[in-house]
């Protein structure tokens, strides 16, 4: 009959065995190969494992859902925050070699924490390191790696032609990695589509380390990277996309109804017309319970706000016309830049700019 003491200190052995076995072993071994297969000793420095003190805040820095950062989360053995290809591509072999999943990581806003998490033992490829952006006015084409957020992406266009844009969605702090791969949308969806549909090549890294550009991954996986999901293929360093026109200013407005202002038939009248409205109207309809600022009973805001590619004049007589219940004026309307309809857009009026480049998150924990 074995002792209380014998059982407990068999349990802990076992139990310190596979901590040992599932947590250092792959990890130290993955280590070590990826130290030889680099062939740079200053990759030591773009390493986080679990007993380096920086291992939280670079797992943190661009986790948009604190969710996925719980206590209960799965963690990465490793964050590798590649400068290199030739980094990212040790960095592959040695993953594959000693059985570790990786998760390629670029704004890390993905909803489902894909770039994050994993239930298997798995490393991050964090690409924080890769966000350049390289914008030619003259050819209408921005070459932008992607771990660069969508803000940097619009300042340095904007910083270069305040007529140029890129299809994509407002929220300036995600990555143009995973926002790309998924398709994107924006303000801009209607006259020029999603921010896959204007890409004109990439850089591409497969599973074997292969550095792969349009012509040499062929049409097919061309066409999956761009909207079959990201982490499904490969990983994508950097994307050559088209840029598109814009008019030197367009025009924003934001128009609310409650009940009593019959919001009801407003929105019912909206749904049929809005998606006949010329493609230079981007609009949307915001329904909010909210208490009334009249009696303080319960009733429903409805937001009609939009982004038009022209001007005041061009717009008042078009919404008389096509939408005269909202009865828009001139008064509910804005003038300006392109780049400044973003600002408004991501809650930023009046903001410097140079806000788009702090890429940092307020991380959610919704
Ligand atoms: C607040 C908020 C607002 C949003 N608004 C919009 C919107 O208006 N329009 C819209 O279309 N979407 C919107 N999204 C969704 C967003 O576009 C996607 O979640 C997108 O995948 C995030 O990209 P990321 O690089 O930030 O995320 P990550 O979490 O880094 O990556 C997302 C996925 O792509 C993979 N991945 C990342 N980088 C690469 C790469 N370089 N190569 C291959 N795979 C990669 C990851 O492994 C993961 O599976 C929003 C999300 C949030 C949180």
């Amino acid at each position: 009959m074995k002792s209380p003491q014998f059982s407990m200190l068999f349990t802990l052995v076992l139990t310190a065995f596979f901590s040992f076995s599932w947590a250092t072993l792959p990890h130290q071994s993955f280590l070590q190969c990826l130290s030889l297969r680099s062939n740079d000793s200053s990759i030591s420095k773009l390493i986080f494992t679990r007993t380096n003190s920086s291992y939280g805040s670079v797992l943190d820095s661009t986790l948009w859902n604190l969710r996925f950062n719980s206590t209960n989360t799965p963690k990465p053995l490793v964050i590798v925050t590649p400068t290199q290809i030739s980094h990212i591509q040790a960095t592959i072999h040695c993953s594959r070699k000693h059985g570790l999943q990786t998760r390629t990581r670029s704004g890390g806003h993905d909803y489902e924490g894909l770039s994050s998490i994993a239930k298997v033992p798995f490393i991050i490829i964090d690409l924080v390191h890769f966000r350049s952006v390289d914008v030619d006015v003259e050819n209408r084409i921005a070459w932008v790696q992607s771990g660069a957020s969508l803000g940097e992406l619009y300042y340095r266009i904007a910083e270069k032609s305040t007529k140029l844009a890129f299809p994509a969605a407002v929220f300036h702090t995600i990555g143009v990695g995973g926002h790309i791969s998924g398709g994107g949308f924006g303000l801009l969806l209607r006259k020029y589509g999603l921010a896959a549909d204007n890409v004109l090549d990439a850089q591409f890294i497969d599973v074997n380390g292969r550095v792969l550009d349009r012509k040499s991954m062929g049409e097919d996986l061309f066409w999956a990277i761009r909207g079959g999901g990201g982490g499904s293929f490969g990983i994508v360093l950097s994307w050559k996309l088209s840029l598109v026109p814009v008019p030197a200013n367009v025009t924003v407005f934001s128009v609310t109804r409650v009940l009593e202002q019959n919001a009801t038939e407003v929105v019912h009248r909206w749904q049929y017309i809005a998606r006949d409205l010329p493609d230079e109207v981007y609009s949307t309809v915001i329904l909010r319970g909210i208490n009334s600022t009249q009696d303080g009973r319960k009733t429903v805001l409805a937001i009609f706000s939009s982004l038009f590619l022209g001007t005041i004049n061009e717009l008042l007589p078009l919404m008389e016309q096509r939408f005269p219940e909202l009865g828009l004026t001139r008064q509910n309307c804005t003038e300006m830049s392109y780049i400044q309809s973003l600002m408004v857009n991501n809650g930023l009026p009046n903001q410097p700019l140079e806000i788009l480049l702090n890429w940092t998150v307020q991380n959610s924990a919704a």
